[in-house]
Order: structure tokens, then sequence, then C-alpha cells
């Protein structure tokens, strides 16, 4: 049976393709890339668009940009300049997921994006931020975060202090152990990196606030 190799995989050996073809033929085709599955001991290659190999994520309510793009990463194993550079927008990806708008993200950036994770631009726009925003801390509240695990990208607004659906002040550190919040596209456990507790075990000490 064929198992398609490790994303990682594979974007190396597109790598190494794309500079033969560009030595070759001092053109570096990019719309025609191989893929190598492996069948046993040995590895296959097709040519084919890499895109169909994506496996598709959904944004979810409210989810901030830099969240979204930490959950498609992960079920890709891409870093965010594999990502960037299969999408063709370079670097931006990581400087993204940092909440480093400057310069804002523009429609092209965004639609080569959406081109890439099959989203359309106006799904792209709704994980960016539509007030002024505060980089650091991360906030969160537990009690959102228990009901879906993700970042919202509200929790950023400089104008918000507080959840509104709970009715509780966002955190912006571990009550526990004081450390602060990862950028949520690194919120793969949904706990503190320090001390273990859970962001939904945290809504406890958000009520005391
Ligand atoms: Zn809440
Ligand atoms: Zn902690």
């Amino acid at each position: 049976m064929l198992t398609i190799g490790s994303i990682s995989e594979i974007i190396r050996f597109t790598q190494n393709d794309k500079e033969k073809k560009a030595r070759n033929d001092n053109k570096g085709n990019d719309s025609e890339l191989h893929i190598w599955l492996k069948g046993g001991n040995k590895l296959f290659m097709l040519n084919t668009d890499i895109k169909a190999w994506l496996l598709p994520v959904q944004p979810l309510e409210g989810e901030s940009l830099s969240h979204f793009l930490g959950r498609v990463r992960r079920k890709n194993y891409l870093s965010p300049n594999a990502l960037g550079e299969l999408a063709g927008i370079g670097g931006v990806v990581a400087r993204w997921e940092k909440f480093r708008h400057n310069p804002f993200p523009s429609d092209e950036e965004l639609t080569a994006l959406g081109n890439l994770l099959g989203l359309r631009l106006f799904q792209l726009k709704a994980m960016l931020p539509s007030e002024p925003m505060k980089l650091e801390p991360i906030r969160l509240c537990g009690a959102c975060y228990g009901e879906s695990p993700h970042h919202r990208i509200e929790w950023q607004y400089k104008s918000r202090w507080k959840c509104d659906r709970h009715d509780l002040k966002l955190l912006c550190k571990c009550p526990n152990c004081g450390a602060r919040f990862k950028i949520p596209s690194l919120w793969d456990f949904g706990k503190c990196d320090r001390c273990g507790l859970t962001f939904f075990e945290m809504t406890y000490w958000q009520k005391g606030l």
C-alpha cells in the first residue's frame, strides 16, 4: 500500500526538484511540482499539484489568524516559512502569527493563502482585527476556551478587558504561576506551558478578578 510521505519531506524533495529544473532550463517552473509517495522501501514520484495534498482546516467562530495558522501548520507538518513558500507569500506567515500586521496583510497575500487552503478572501479577513489591538500580552477567557478551544481575535482588542459572553475579566498571564501565554499559533495543548494548568481550569481565577 502507498502512503504519503510527510509534508516536510515532500517539500524538501520539491525544492530540490525545483532547483534542478531551474539549473536545467533556467526557468524554474512553479506550476509543476513533484510529489513523492512511499511504498515499502521505494519512493514513487508523481507530477501533480501539491495544493491538492494539503489537509483542509476550517476557521472557527471569532478565531484569530495566528491561532488558525498554527492549526493549519500542525495538521500539515509545516513550518511558517514552508507554508509561506507554498502560498508564494514568503516570510509574512511568521510575522502574522505574532500579530505583526504592519504592513497590514494585503488582499493579494490573503488570496494567495486562500487559494492554497481552499478558503475565500472574506474567511481570512474575518480572522484579522477590525479595531485597534494590543500585540501583548496575549489574553484569554478560560470559559470561552472550554466551549471551543481557540484564541479569539477580539481578546487582543485594546478596548476589551473582559469577556462579554461570560462577564469575566480576561487573563493576561497564568493565574497559578504567572507565566505569560505563548502566541496563539503555538497553543497546541491548551494549557500553561510552565505549570500545566489548563486554560479551562483558569476560569476559576477569572471569577475572583
Ligand atoms: Zn468568555
Ligand atoms: Zn502556569
